[in-house]
């Protein structure tokens, strides 16, 4: 463990900790106007218990997108070091100042995931998520300097570079958006390069959901063992939490984050294994402090009880999807994730796909969806395919297939829905 006294702390004293985080943050916020309209009449001393702290109101993505710039921001403008943004698609985007403090924070909440990981000073860390306003390239990079690994700070895209570095300068460690891995994968097929070449042992992926046929996939294609790393821009970038060698369930770090599961309809609490949407509650960060954060991921919590890697702190499930990415579909739900199970279970099919919404002239909704197959999959796999998707999601889509390559690989995240509807 990177900080063995905080990460094995015993439940009691983690518990107290965080009803001393939680008054604290509060007393933070309530010292700037917009919170205190948001939070009228709350007194830090009101918290006595994390039921007290559970009454407060939810704040949402739309409040910090209206909030823009720094409307909700608690620290003079002087005392930010640097912003990160989130990546949305529509209004404005979610700023983050972080301090002096909050980027020593996020460095020693990174320390601990590499830790947790398997990853010290001996090794390579290729960095692959883009340095900017996206979270993921710096919080990579802070963590690998704390503990003193030496970095590849290279940065999105030249996947072909990315190999070539990876082989001669011998990185052991990748750290890279989920699906990253993949286009990995396919510029080594496509250049002949040799994957036996590498040295690689660990990679530490996140910022997307990947279900766990992904995560054989890339384990089996690139020799490593993968970490499931969360976070992100609102709660001051990746560093929420990891898996750990135990691979049974993504340890939050309990001394700086404060996690509620509740129910995405009624906002109630949710007892611990019923799944229901992330909140998230800062215990220590300055700039942007979050009281009660809705975080749209979907996970639920695993367990309380010490860890068999000995850390104390709670464990949540991998990220089921996101409340806001459910697809309804003539009344079916369903999330992308199990189709792309699904796809990974077929031989003959690329782990690429993308799922097409649109309305039909006559005003019925349509989907279709599109994937790479090699020759002959129409006639050998695709009644199967279709068997499966009826089965399994009660689907019956227009499937399109499309030679490997075809579908757009964009440079961040992948674009697995598209809905015209
Ligand atoms: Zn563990």
């Amino acid at each position: 463990m990177w900080e063995a006294g905080a990460e094995s702390r015993p439940r009691e004293a983690l518990e107290r900790q965080t009803l001393e985080g939680l008054r604290r943050t509060l007393g933070h916020v309530l010292a700037h106007a917009a919170w205190r309209r948001r939070l009228d009449g709350v007194e830090p001393g009101d918290i006595r218990t994390t039921a007290d702290w559970s009454r407060l109101p939810f704040l949402t993505k739309d409040e910090l997108r209206d909030a823009y710039p720094f409307g909700l921001a608690c620290v003079e403008p002087e005392r930010v070091l640097r912003v990160h943004m989130s990546s949305g698609t529509t209004g404005n985007p979610v700023l983050n100042p972080y301090t002096r403090a909050d980027v020593d924070q996020w460095a020693t909440v990174m320390a601990r995931c590499y830790v947790a990981a398997g990853v010290g000073a001996r090794d390579v860390v290729q960095i692959t998520p883009s340095f900017g306003l996206f979270t993921g390239g710096f919080g990579f990079h802070y963590g690998a300097e704390r503990i003193g690994a030496m970095v590849v700070p290279i940065g999105a895209g030249r996947t072909s570079l990315q190999l070539q570095l990876m082989r001669d300068l011998g990185a052991t460690v990748l750290a890279a958006i989920s699906t990253y891995p993949l286009r990995l994968i396919e510029v080594a097929r496509e250049e002949r390069f040799d994957l036996g070449s590498l040295r690689l042992r660990v990679a530490i992926l996140g910022s997307e959901m990947w279900s766990d046929d992904l995560r054989r996939l890339i384990e089996r294609e690139l020799s490593v063992t993968t970490f499931d790393i969360i976070g992100m821009t609102e709660t001051g970038g990746p560093g929420l939490g990891i898996d750990c060698g135990a691979r049974d369930g993504i340890h939050v770090w309990e001394d700086h984050y404060f996690c509620e599961v509740v129910d995405p309809t009624t906002g109630r609490p949710r007892a611990d294994g019923e799944e229901g949407e992330l909140v998230v509650s800062t215990l220590t960060r300055e700039g942007l402090p979050l009281i009660r954060y809705r975080t749209h991921d979907l996970t639920r919590v695993l367990s309380r009880d010490p860890c068999a890697c000995g850390r104390t702190h709670l464990r949540l499930d991998r990220l089921h999807g996101r409340t806001d990415d459910m697809v309804i579909f003539r009344g079916v739900n369903f999330y992308p994730r199990q189709i792309e199970s699904l796809l990974l279970k077929q031989p003959g099919v690329g782990h690429e796909y993308q799922i097409v919404l649109d309305r039909a002239p006559g005003g019925s909704d349509r989907l279709a969806l599109l994937l790479e197959a090699r020759d002959g999959f129409a006639e050998t796999g695709l009644p199967r395919l279709r068997s499966d998707l009826r089965q399994y999601l009660n689907l019956s889509p227009e499937i399109t297939l499309l030679k490997e390559g075809e579908l757009p690989r964009p440079p961040g995240k992948a674009v697995r829905v598209v809905d015209r509807r």
